[in-house]
């Protein structure tokens, strides 16, 4: 008698349907991607993935997760020129009353290209001999019926009709794009609770050659909003990337937008609290125009709290759960959403019956931090708009304790690194109510926020015109 043989099928070829994949295949024969995009064979922007030009850093929660599924992962993208950066060493943050001094370095990120990180995550994963990418076509759709997903349709690239292909397991991550809220609803499936968040703000973002001179080393900088400003979503951020290049992010809400017109853009970042991303920028030059992105929202398919949940079905990625990617967790969470499937199945099939619920149950769990990090800061801006939710006393509550916390820092790294910690995705947010942390955001800060941003001379000299850097040396 032949031994079945098992297929699963992941929708969607971005971070979360590749790391899916990886994770997948080393529990079925064969694990087939399918995206409606060529997935390129070098580090190159795509259609499919549009948020691609703008800045996204990797939080240290999720590079770790990342390094676990994929050893020598970190290295491999600094060889590729990602730049690893530290809290608060090498990342300078304007809050609103000032500067972060430098310090030892405590909490980590990666700084690069999103096409870059994606490409060097989805090279090492593709060379798995179970995995095979489809050629390019659109799921338009899923077979099977309420208790059981037995696959989907796809439509090919250029072609009218559609095909069907089976599957023991479909893995939806495509993204924001994501049908199967309704796709479940077709198959006479009650509709899943779903919330949605918005704070309407808006990034726009080019990408800059950094100045000759530049040091290597060379930080990020941060120019944070004030929620207590009469712009209190605006904000700026410059990270380097790989190839001596800067990616520079401006962010505005609705009625403040940040221009994606090369005339409107230097304005506004002066505009900024603080000039000295502009003044950064007036010695580099740019090598895009600016890339505007407008569907920021927070909203979530509460896929596990669904009364009934067919085998054979996973959500992940941003088709569970998108943020405001402000706060920087789509990345992270997709990883730690793959690294809970993995450990889940290491005890527990994915093809057992009911596997699938309690899956879904796991990127959930992993998902909560994030999730109430982006939407209770959201929910203070006067401007968000929610499906439902709102504040309760117990949030506020949390939001004047988060804002003595912050208030309280410099001067204490205790503090700093607790919150670092927590925000980096590394710490479950309980240790920010631990009683040194408490007694410490009691007590308040013991230092101050600088008015300048840290540089050293070694950086500040990209400042200086060239005329007097002549003259001094
Ligand atoms: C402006 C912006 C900035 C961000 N910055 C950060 C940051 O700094 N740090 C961070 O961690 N996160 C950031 N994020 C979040 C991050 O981009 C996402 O969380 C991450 O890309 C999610 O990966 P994914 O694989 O779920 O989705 P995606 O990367 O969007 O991939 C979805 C894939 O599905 C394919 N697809 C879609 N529909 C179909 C279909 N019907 N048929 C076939 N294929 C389909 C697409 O072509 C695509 O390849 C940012 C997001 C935005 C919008």
């Amino acid at each position: 008698m032949p031994v079945p043989t098992h297929h699963a099928v992941v929708l969607g070829g971005g971070l979360a349907g590749i790391l899916a994949a990886h994770v997948l295949a080393e529990h079925v024969d064969t694990v087939t991607i399918i995206d409606r995009d060529d997935l390129p064979e070098g580090p190159e922007h795509r259609k499919g993935t549009p948020q691609a030009r703008h800045t996204h850093v990797f939080v240290e929660g999720g590079y770790a997760a990342l390094e676990d599924l994929l050893p020598g992962i970190t290295d491999e993208l600094t060889g590729l020129g990602a730049h690893q950066l530290h809290h608060p060493a090498d990342i300078l943050v304007r809050r609103p009353t000032g500067w972060r001094d430098r310090m030892a370095p405590e909490v980590g990120i990666i700084s690069a290209s999103r096409a870059l990180t994606d490409w060097a995550i989805r090279r090492r994963v593709l060379a798995h001999p179970r995995i095979t990418v489809a050629p390019p076509a659109t799921v338009v759709g899923l077979l099977g019926d309420r208790r059981r997903i037995s696959g989907v349709r796809l439509r090919d690239r250029g072609a009218t009709d559609t095909r069907r292909l089976t599957a023991d397991l479909v893995i939806d991550a495509t993204g924001r794009s994501s049908h199967t809220h309704d796709w479940l609803t077709e198959l006479k499936l009650p509709a899943v609770h779903r919330e949605h968040i918005d704070s309407g703000i808006r990034y726009a973002t080019r990408v800059y050659q950094a100045p000759p001179g530049t040091p290597a080393t060379f930080p990020l900088l941060l120019v944070e909003p004030n929620p207590a400003s009469d712009r209190p979503a605006v904000a700026g951020m410059l990270s380097p990337i790989e190839d001596d290049r800067w990616i520079l992010t401006l962010v505005g809400p609705k009625h403040d937008p940040p221009p994606t017109d090369e005339d409107g853009y230097p304005p506004f970042l002066r505009s900024l609290a603080d000039p000295i991303l502009a003044d950064l920028i007036a010695a580099a030059t740019p090598l895009t125009p600016p890339y505007g992105f407008a569907n920021t929202a927070n909203h979530r398919n509460f896929y596990e709290r669904a009364r009934f949940w067919p085998d054979g079905l996973l959500v992940l990625g941003d088709a569970y759960a998108t943020f405001n990617p402000i706060y920087g967790h789509g990345m992270a969470t997709a990883v730690l959403a793959a690294h809970a499937l993995r450990r889940r199945w290491q005890r527990h099939h994915p093809l057992l019956p009911g596997a699938a619920r309690r899956s879904q149950r796991a990127i959930a769990k992993v998902t909560e931090p994030a999730w109430r990090m982006a939407t209770a800061q959201d929910l203070r801006l006067p401007h968000t708009t929610t499906t439902g939710r709102h504040p309760g006393r117990l949030a506020k509550l949390n939001n004047r304790y988060a804002d003595r916390m912050i208030a309280a820092i410099p001067g204490r790294p205790d503090l700093q690194r607790a919150s670092l910690r927590v925000f980096a995705l590394l710490d479950s947010p309980l240790r920010l109510f631990t009683p040194r942390v408490l007694w410490q955001t009691l007590r308040g800060p013991r230092g101050q926020y600088l008015p300048e941003a840290p540089l050293t001379p070694e950086e500040r000299r990209i400042l200086t015109p060239a005329s007097e850097t002549t003259a001094d040396s």
